[in-house]
């Protein structure tokens, strides 16, 4: 299998070359050549599979490049009953008939991007200790990634985390969750500023080429194609428990921010898994939902992103969605650079053809917007109809589900948080209830963390600061 970019350049790559990049060098994503073709008598041979096995066969169809004994050791040891809290690793939760919720969020950070960041950390070490090389993967971090990537690459050889989070502004869990983490490769740097200084100066250190060579720095952002490869596998799993026989279809619903997780949906889609719908649902930042509806695609500015009880679908642009848009157009990588290159960085914007429009529905996708006033009132109509306690951004994708079911079609609604994370909305949500709140449960392995040990270390938000402290302590 090869890759290729969004914007055109067709250079081979194998995934291994891939797999500690970034952009591509043109500027564009990442994308197979094809997508492998799965027909319905390999669905069946999956369908008994155990989770590690399901993966194994899915990943091996894009990574050629890997000798298949050491892919399968890596996914057995990383889709695990003791990492993931069941053996199903992502069970499925009936909340009425045809309407379920797949759990995605019992990893160690209680969140989705467990699942694929928990891969990328043996990857990453797989890959490094076969070139013998190591690498310092840099950061920012408001709260959920920067957590996930600790927990995937903490004690992992060859690499270090230097992960930049802004001084005293995360919530008391996730602070207690980085920086209780005393494993001597994980570096929290608590900068003095906001979250746009953390990410201004990553970027920074990163267009500082002679620094990046020299300390061999690298990131784990959302646009990497190993990221989004491992959750195309909960697709498929969720679908065999949906689906009670392999002539059944099935929809999902996404609370999506970057366009990662549904771009897995989209993905598995194109690989012949039935998938009627794939409903992406977006809190008060609906730029997605915004080109679903209209074809016109505008990121937003700092001053026009909202803070939602969601915050991680709090979004100006979505990262991944250019490759959903270069297959829209056909896969053209000249016509995706210029509506991602020149027309973004120009009119601020753009809006595809009609006829580009019209194929859409031929995609799957529909889309649709929840508030905080929506979040609440699911929270607890869940609770009280289905006693079943969900976190904000699942109550997005069940708020936006709803308004698309289809009877004979079972919907799935992808949990990507756990309710412990956001207690306070919980809370919030049943303020005038007149009855009390229920607790969430906070998973055994994260009981009293807050009161355990913290290992951070305080920066102003400067450059030169960074990167002398990156010098010192890097591997
Ligand atoms: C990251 C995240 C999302 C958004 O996922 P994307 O892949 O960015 O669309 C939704 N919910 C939670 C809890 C997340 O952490």
């Amino acid at each position: 299998m090869k890759y290729l970019s969004t914007r055109g350049d067709a250079t081979p790559r194998r995934f291994c070359e891939i797999l500690l990049e970034g952009l591509a060098p043109d500027g564009g994503l990442y994308l197979p050549e094809r997508y492998p073709q799965v027909d319905a008598a390999t669905l069946a041979r999956w369908r008994g599979l155990s989770y590690a096995d399901l993966a194994f066969e899915i990943l091996s169809l894009f990574i050629d490049d890997i000798p298949p004994a050491d892919l399968k050791r890596l996914v057995h040891t990383t889709y695990t009953e003791a990492t993931f809290g069941t053996r199903a690793i992502t069970p499925l939760k009936k909340l009425e008939d045809g309407l379920h919720l797949e759990a995605l969020s019992n990893g160690p950070t209680l969140a989705f991007k467990d699942m694929a960041m928990q891969l990328l950390g043996r990857l990453f070490e797989f890959e490094l200790a076969r070139r013998g090389e190591h690498l310092n993967i840099l950061g920012a971090t408001s709260g959920d990634t920067g957590s996930a990537a600790e927990y995937a690459m903490r004690g992992k050889r060859g690499i270090h985390v230097f992960m930049l989070s802004p001084h005293g502004r995360m919530s008391p869990f996730q602070q207690a969750q980085m920086f209780s983490l005393q494993d001597a490769n994980i570096h929290n740097l608590a900068i003095e500023g906001v979250f746009d200084d953390c990410q201004d100066i990553v970027k920074a250190v990163s267009n500082d080429l002679e620094f990046k060579r020299r300390w061999k720095i690298g990131t784990v952002n959302s646009i990497n194609w190993a990221r989004l490869l491992a959750q195309v596998v909960y697709y498929f799993a969720g679908y065999f428990q949906a689906a009670q026989s392999d002539d059944g279809v099935v929809s999902f619903a996404v609370p999506s921010g970057n366009f990662g997780n549904i771009c897995a949906g989209h993905v598995a889609r194109r690989m012949g898994l039935p998938i009627k719908r794939l409903v992406l649902a977006t809190n008060e930042n609906d730029v997605l939902d915004e080109f679903f509806r209209t074809g016109t695609y505008r990121p937003r500015g700092a001053a026009e992103t909202h803070e939602t009880s969601s915050p991680s679908m709090d979004i100006s642009k979505a990262s991944n969605f250019e490759r959903f848009v270069f297959d829209l157009v056909g896969r053209d990588g000249a016509r995706t650079g210029a509506l991602f290159g020149e027309a973004l960085s120009r009119q601020g914007g753009f809006t595809v053809t009609r006829e580009e429009f019209a194929r859409i529905p031929g995609y799957g996708f529909v889309s649709g917007t929840s508030t905080h006033a929506d979040r609440l009132a699911t929270i607890r109509g869940t609770w009280q109809r289905c006693n079943v306690l969900i976190d904000t951004h699942t109550a997005d994708g069940l708020k936006v589900a709803r308004e698309h079911l289809e009877p004979g079609v079972p919907m799935i609604v992808l949990e990507t948080a756990l309710p412990a994370k956001f207690a306070a909305t919980v809370a919030e949500a049943f303020a005038d209830s007149g009855s009390p709140a229920p607790v969430p449960e906070v998973p055994a392995a994260l009981a009293g963390i807050e009161r355990l040990p913290r290992r951070f270390t305080v920066l102003p938000a400067d450059t030169a600061r960074v990167q002398q402290h990156i010098a010192a302590h890097a591997g």
